[in-house]
């Protein structure tokens, strides 16, 4: 995880077919990831690495590589992170870069599922990437997501649906938006906006 290794050159990778999905919290970002994953073995998606600890049923490698912080510290000074983000004032999470740059490389479209932050990273360093943002259907709904997930305390909940605020706010600066009413419905319109063939690339 700490061996940066050869990169890939820049003119093999295929930026077009770079999806990053953010949202706010709770807004089933995973869960919709979760679905292609389930369903669409031809997209490649990224597994970040975090400082926070694994929740029940999370598998290092799998959901996320589960990372000290000296081990993040590492990973950012030996430039082996696309975009990093300290989210809800807790933990870090980060993209390695290199299995992103070798998925692209390989022709595999690739989805980044991330935080608000590190999306508008991301759009700086791979300006060809498709900016798709994850709606709540309303207010409400959100409010009613993030409580039921019962995994927070409320003072994390708190600061999550502050950050949900922010993040709203900032639907604007994405190209598309998926409201996600359900789950795989979601799920579908986001694969159909990758899987895209060579002649018609993102026109943007
Ligand atoms: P959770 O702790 O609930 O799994 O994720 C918390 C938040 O971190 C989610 O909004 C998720 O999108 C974001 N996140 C997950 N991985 C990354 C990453 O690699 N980079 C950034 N910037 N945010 C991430």
């Amino acid at each position: 995880m700490t061996d940066p290794g050869p990169t890939v050159p820049e003119a093999s990778v295929k930026p077009s077919r770079l999806v990053v999905l953010a949202g706010p919290t709770a807004v089933g970002k995973g869960t919709v990831a979760a679905d292609v994953r389930k369903r669409h073995p031809e997209v490649w998606i990224s597994v970040s690495a975090t400082t926070r600890p694994p929740r029940p049923g999370e598998r290092h490698g799998v959901h996320y590589w589960f990372v000290s912080d000296a081990e993040f510290d590492t990973m950012i000074e030996r430039g082996e992170l696309l975009e990093w983000a300290v989210v809800h004032k807790s933990a870090r999470y980060g993209t390695p870069r290199r299995p992103v740059e070798e998925a692209l490389a390989q022709g595999w479209p690739a989805l980044l599922e991330i935080d608000l932050q590190g999306a508008r990273q991301v759009r700086d360093t791979m300006p060809g990437a498709l900016f798709v943002f994850l709606m709540p259907p309303s207010w409400d709904e959100l409010i009613r997501r993030l409580v039921g997930r019962g995994t927070e305390t409320d003072e994390e909940r708190e600061q999550r649906l502050d950050t949900a605020r922010q993040e709203l706010a900032a639907r604007d600066e994405f190209d598309v938006t998926i409201v996600n009413h359900e789950v795989h419905a979601a799920a579908e319109e986001l694969v159909a906006l990758m899987v895209l063939d060579d002649e018609h690339p993102f026109d943007h």
